[in-house]
């Protein structure tokens, strides 16, 4: 069909929907509320679904509960009020020579304008009952007889997401007629690169070849998308759409990474190692043959002159504050200033002791910078600061209130998934490119690894330090508190101390228990000792004041929200007890856990879930079954996807229509050898 206002000629991918045939304002305001503006998004508008309606069902085949398609004639319909004229039904009653179908409709008087007698109709939807069959709300299509029906039938045809007041049919139709007109002007974007057939596939993706799959035009698959032969057929085209974004975002990355690799340039800060040596020698521990080798890489990295964008990973417990605290000396060594940024004023306070005492008599000054506390300054300069280096550790505060460091050498940035990627570059806009260090305890499903952090080069401590307790972990149904609370007592008269984590502050609701409300019977059950309170809503001094007595074991069981997720290092703590665990998800878990089994002592997890469903138990025993916190990350992966498992909206973790995280593996190792070829328009 042809446009309406312009000929296919003027029409372009970017051209606003109005400008097709039969596109109003109205329609016009429906597709966009389905963030449909130009003829591109409609071509690329993904459908929920596919009916294969090659194949009807016939109604006396229906089964109880399983849905299925089946079309029939309108013999009756009807609307039905009750309750006073404030509720009504509408049935309609189908037949298709086979049996009937009763669909019914409740409190949608107004559909029955949609029918009439006669009509065929189509319908989708899931019997609730078979004596007489019935459905509820189904999906439906009248048989418009003649124009198009090849379109809507005898294919497998899409459903798409809709919105109100936007017909199936029509939007199908429009997307049809879109597809034959314009298709062409979807061209490729890229030239791929196929594989050398002698070498076989470099990688195999699950369902299609790569080289299928590359052979394929981007036109191909967005008609495949809407219009496949069969159901292979629309994986494949989603798969090949799925890589276009694959492949545009590895070209951002690559693009970031060159920028920082060729143009940008850091202070040379290898060091002398004048100030390491005396760290190491008082630590009280030899560091571990990874911990030393990560040192290496990050060394080779800090003499350069283009600076360093290195990701530190590490599960918990494996050591990493030392090796931030021997790479922040190598730029004091060279009189340059380094930052360390922690997500949480706790943290930032840990950090701030630990390198206070491990730096003590040093020739460098070590200062805190938080929302709330502030040693060195407050104005916008540390005009104070004597001449020595100064290693300035801190929270978000850090790129905030207008901070600015002079002869910033190094920027590490601790538990890097509670940031975004906006903020890593927010700080590294703040000095001279700095040299990056960014380290995170949560295991890389490598999906995101490849991704989100590809354009950082990657280090791993993949052992733990020696003479670590083992940690058993046990999820237990609510019912068994009594037993868990005796098992509390036992562990404080052994000397040891304990986590107690709920999910919420103050309002207990549906079940989930909060901390505030909590605190009161633990401190009966457990006295005389003490008991102390730590979550968000504290100031904090109130914070730092909790947490000093629970290091210095004046306090022996610690009620906390997940606020302690990350960082806390108290050695003595060897129970951690989580009630409500089905309410977080396994990574962040797994990071809670690791609060304990950090001295020599034997350590227990135990999970507690408010609900007893089996899914939930299963999901936790998860975490009964290994430590491995990179099994645990790609559970958690499959389970809730990247933005949750990254636990912030800001993750950095692109809207995708095609895409996925979870299961898209193959298709980013391809899209990162197209990316090296790319002549994009
Ligand atoms: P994370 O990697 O989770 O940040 P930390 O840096 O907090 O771990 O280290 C956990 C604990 O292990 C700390 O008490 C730290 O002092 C200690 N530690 C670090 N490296 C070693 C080592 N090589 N040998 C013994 N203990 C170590
Ligand atoms: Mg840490």
């Amino acid at each position: 069909m042809p446009a309406k206002s312009a000929s296919p000629r003027e029409i372009q991918l970017t051209s606003p929907v109005t400008m097709l045939f039969g596109v109003g304002a109205e329609r016009a305001a429906q597709l966009e509320r389905l963030d449909i503006r130009t003829l591109e998004d409609l071509l690329l508008h993904r459908p929920a679904r596919y009916e294969d309606r090659r194949h009807l069902l016939s109604i006396a085949k229906l089964q109880l509960h399983e849905p299925a398609t089946v079309r029939g004639t309108v013999l009756a319909g009807g609307v039905k009020w009750f309750a006073k004229h404030t509720k009504s039904v509408f049935e309609l009653i189908l037949d298709d020579g086979t049996a009937r179908l009763h669909c019914r409709w409740w409190n949608l008087p107004y559909m029955e304008r949609y029918f009439a007698k006669g009509d065929e109709v189509i319908v989708y939807g899931r019997p609730l009952g078979l004596k007489p069959r019935t459905m509820d709300h189904p999906e439906t299509e009248v048989i418009d007889p003649g124009e198009e029906r090849f379109i809507h039938f005898n294919r497998i045809t899409p459903v798409y997401p809709l919105t109100e007041g936007l017909p199936q049919r029509w939007l199908r139709g429009l997307i049809w007629r879109s597809l034959e007109s314009f298709g062409a002007l979807v061209v490729d974007r890229w030239t791929p690169k196929l594989p050398e057939a002698k070498d076989g596939p470099a990688v195999s993706p699950g369902s299609s070849g790569e080289l299928a799959l590359l052979s394929m035009t981007r036109a191909q698959a967005v008609r495949a998308l809407h219009f496949p032969e069969n159901p292979a057929d629309a994986e494949r085209a989603r798969d090949r759409l799925a890589l276009e974004e694959w492949v545009d975002l590895q070209r951002q990355i690559r693009e970031r990474r060159l920028r920082f690799q060729s143009k940008a340039t850091a202070l040379p800060c290898g060091g002398t190692n004048e100030l390491i040596r005396p760290l190491l020698k008082r630590l009280g521990f030899r560091l571990t043959e990874a911990q030393t080798q990560v040192l290496r890489e990050i060394r080779k990295d800090m003499k350069g002159v283009h600076p360093m964008r290195r990701l530190l990973q590490g599960d918990v417990g494996s050591g990493k504050t030392v090796v931030a605290a021997c790479a922040a000396l190598m730029a004091l060594e060279c009189k340059f200033n380094a930052a360390l940024m922690a997500p949480t004023e706790i943290l930032a306070q840990q950090h701030y002791q630990t390198l206070r005492r491990w730096l003590e008599g040093f020739p460098v000054n070590v200062e805190l910078h938080t929302g709330s506390a502030k040693t060195a300054f407050s104005g916008s300069r540390p005009d104070a600061l004597d001449s020595k280096p100064s290693l300035f550790v801190g929270t978000h505060a850090l790129v905030q209130d207008g901070f600015e460091v002079p002869d910033l050498g190094l920027v590490i940035i601790d538990e890097q998934h509670k940031f975004g990627v906006a903020q890593r570059e927010e700080f590294l806009r703040k000095g001279h490119y700095p040299h990056l260090l960014v380290m995170t305890a949560t295991p890389i499903p490598r999906t995101l690894g490849l991704t989100l952090y590809g354009d950082l080069d990657l280090s791993t401590i993949d052992q733990m330090p020696p003479g670590r307790g083992r940690i058993r972990t046990f999820v237990r149904d609510a019912s068994r508190l009594p037993d868990v609370v005796e098992f509390v007592r036992r562990t404080i008269d052994q000397g040891r101390q304990a986590y107690v984590v709920y999910p919420r502050v103050e309002e207990t609701t549906g079940g989930v228990k909060a901390v505030v409300v909590e605190m009161a019977k633990w401190q009966r059950n457990l006295a005389p000792c003490q008991c102390g309170l730590l979550h968000g809503r504290l100031r904090p001094e109130e914070k730092e004041a909790v947490m000093d007595a629970f290091r210095s074991n004046r306090v022996q069981v610690l009620l906390a929200t997940s606020l302690i997720e990350v960082g806390v290092d108290v050695p003595n703590a060897t129970l951690m007890l989580i009630e409500n665990a089905e309410q977080f998800g396994l990574a962040q878990l797994h990071q809670l856990r690791g609060r304990i089994g950090r001295g020599g002592h034997e350590s227990y997890c135990i999970l507690m879930a408010g609900k007893n469903q089996p899914e939930i138990r299963k999901r936790l025993k998860v975490l009964e079954d290994t430590t491995d916190g990179f099994r645990i990350a790609e559970a958690d992966l499959q389970l809730r996807g990247p933005g949750e498992m990254l636990g912030q909206q800001q993750s950095g973790v692109p809207k995708f229509k095609f895409a996925d995280f979870a299961t898209d593996l193959d298709l980013i190792k391809i899209a990162r050898g197209q990316s090296l070829v790319l002549t994009v328009k």
